[in-house]
């Protein structure tokens, strides 16, 4: 039972092993992947952030080769703007627009309206009371208007609307003059704007000769080309063909360190949720005095689709070879148990068949009573005993009178049958534990007898019990019926002697039975 318990335990003890160590493996697995996840993740945003900084450039750079038209002494025509503006944003769709916004002192504002308005009728300089509502700019030290836009269509509201009314655009309009650099503005919501999104302008100054101080650069200032870019678009032209899948992309505007502004966010339409403890931001190098990054976060989808099976595979696996491991242990414990058993009845029957054994070499075969190997074991043991206790030992040697005659007459399983009566009938003239009857060979037995003095009453009880089983012997010279001698004699051993002594002793006593007529017993004489 507590063989078969410990296999139950030893099962479990496997199968829970079996399972922590699967799971912690599949676990780190798990954990490993996600890590590799995350660096693709990092490379595919820094990718990603360095596109969009090629594409906002390109863009920028537009209006290099635009400035070129108006760096000349006399100030373009319209048209040639026109014709310059159509071919870059052939090339360049997601410009919204390209635009001249020249410098007009309050003075030149009346001819500057009616130059305009002799191809459109309807141009004013404007500004903005509220979304797409524009109204007639009030009176200014300067304008900066838009005065050439090209396509005109779906910028017809800007058309006319003065860049100094607005205090952003303002703000960087004259930041963009006193440092003599392309400048960008934040986030504005463009005038001609229709949906939510935002939008940024990019300033680039144009100046009569060159002008090296801020104050040489106000008073040379001619005015502006101007580049109008929605930041979506942006972001959306910059996307090559193998767009990472499932990546939550913000355009975050950090020029300002104190107020960064979420300018585009690029949000999946399956409806993933963003893995929001996985964020990485990548900031863009710094361009015309804007500072942007791209802050991302993967989808769940996006790490799902990279994972791999491995680490359920490792998993599955495990708890398969913990289960086929406890599944062996009990077939095995199962098997030890039957070859126990067949062991534990095999041993039993061996050893019933040793008893069977022992028994036999001990026992006279004929007379089934003790034989003289056993004889002489039994008194070499009681001697010992003897010898502790100081105890007397009595031994009796008895021989069957002209036994030879008997055989010789009536045969010899006659004589066979004689032996065993004999035995027998020795046999209950002792009971006591300390007691043995033996066939000492041939026609001659023997009788032991532990802590005993008085081994002659033994002897003719014996003799006289022999003589009444009247078995006949016409040819005994002692009676009609078959007799015994008797030759006895009690000793107390000793350390200096040995138990043939008492043997010997016996044989000489019973010897002289034999030479002094038979049927009787002598004590030997020590
Ligand atoms: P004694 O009175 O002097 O003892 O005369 P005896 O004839 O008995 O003399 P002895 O000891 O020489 O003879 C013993 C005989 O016992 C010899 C043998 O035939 C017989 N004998 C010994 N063992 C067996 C046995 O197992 N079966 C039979 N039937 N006879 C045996
Ligand atoms: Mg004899
Ligand atoms: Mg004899």
């Amino acid at each position: 039972m507590d063989k078969k318990n410990n296999s139950i335990i030893m099962q479990i003890l496997v199968i829970v092993v079996g399972l922590i160590f699967s799971s912690i493996i599949s676990w780190s697995l798990y954990n490993m992947e996600e890590k590799a996840i995350v660096i693709e993740f990092r490379k595919d945003v820094n990718e990603r952030a360095n596109s969009l900084y090629r594409e906002i450039i390109i863009n920028l750079e537009t209006l290099h080769s635009l400035s070129i038209l108006f760096n000349s002494e006399s100030i373009s025509e319209f048209q040639q703007f026109r014709i310059e503006a159509k071919r870059i944003l052939s090339r360049h769709c997601d410009i919204q627009a390209l635009e001249w916004i020249p410098r007009i002192k309050h003075k030149q504002r009346d001819s500057y309206v009616s130059q305009q308005r002799k191809e459109f009728p309807k141009f004013e300089i404007t500004e903005r009371k509220k979304q797409k509502q524009m109204i007639k700019a009030k009176k200014r030290k300067e304008y900066f208007p838009v005065y050439y836009v090209e396509p005109l269509v779906g910028n017809e509201t800007a058309f006319g609307y003065d860049l100094s009314s607005s205090p952003t655009r303002h703000a960087t309009l004259k930041n963009s003059m006193d440092t003599a650099t392309p400048q960008a503005t934040g986030s504005i919501t463009l005038v001609q704007e229709n949906a939510k999104q935002k939008g940024f302008l990019a300033f680039y100054p144009i100046y009569k000769e060159n002008p090296t101080s801020v104050e040489k650069r106000r008073e040379n200032l001619k005015g502006f080309v101007l580049g109008v870019y929605r930041i979506g678009d942006i972001f959306t032209s910059s996307s090559s063909n193998n767009e990472p899948l499932g990546i939550e992309m913000s355009i975050i505007d950090e020029t300002s360190p104190n107020k960064s502004e979420i300018l585009y966010t690029h949000k999946f339409q399956d409806g993933a949720i963003a893995h929001e403890k996985i964020k990485y931001k990548k900031m863009l190098p710094k361009f015309w005095g804007r500072q942007w990054s791209l802050t991302a976060s993967p989808t769940q989808k996006y790490i799902a689709v990279k994972r791999s099976f491995l680490p359920w595979v490792v998993f599955i696996a495990g708890v398969f070879f913990s289960v086929f491991i406890a599944i062996y242990i009990h077939i095995m414990a199962k098997r030890t148990n039957v070859i126990r058993n067949i062991i534990t009845k095999k041993t039993k029957e061996l050893n019933r068949a040793n008893r069977k054994l022992k028994k036999l070499s001990l026992t006279d075969g004929l007379t089934e009573i003790a034989n003289r190997r056993y004889m002489d074991k039994f008194l070499t043991k009681e001697w010992i005993q003897a010898i502790r206790n100081k105890s007397p030992i009595s031994f009796i040697l008895i021989d069957i009178d002209f036994f030879k005659l008997y055989n010789d007459n009536y045969g010899h399983f006659k004589g066979d049958e004689c032996l065993k009566k004999v035995a027998s009938k020795l046999k209950t003239m002792v009971n006591r534990p300390g007691d043995l009857v033996a066939r000492y060979g041939g026609e001659e037995f023997a009788i032991v007898m532990a802590d005993t003095k008085n081994a002659q009453v033994i002897a003719k009880k014996c003799r006289h019990a022999i003589e009444k089983l009247q078995i006949p012997h016409e040819f005994s010279d002692t009676l009609d019926v078959v007799t015994i001698s008797v030759g006895y004699c009690t000793i107390f051993p000793r350390k200096d002697n040995n138990s043939s002594l008492i043997i010997e002793s016996a044989d000489k006593a019973l010897y002289k039975a034999k030479e002094t007529g038979r049927n009787k017993e002598v004590k030997a004489s020590i």
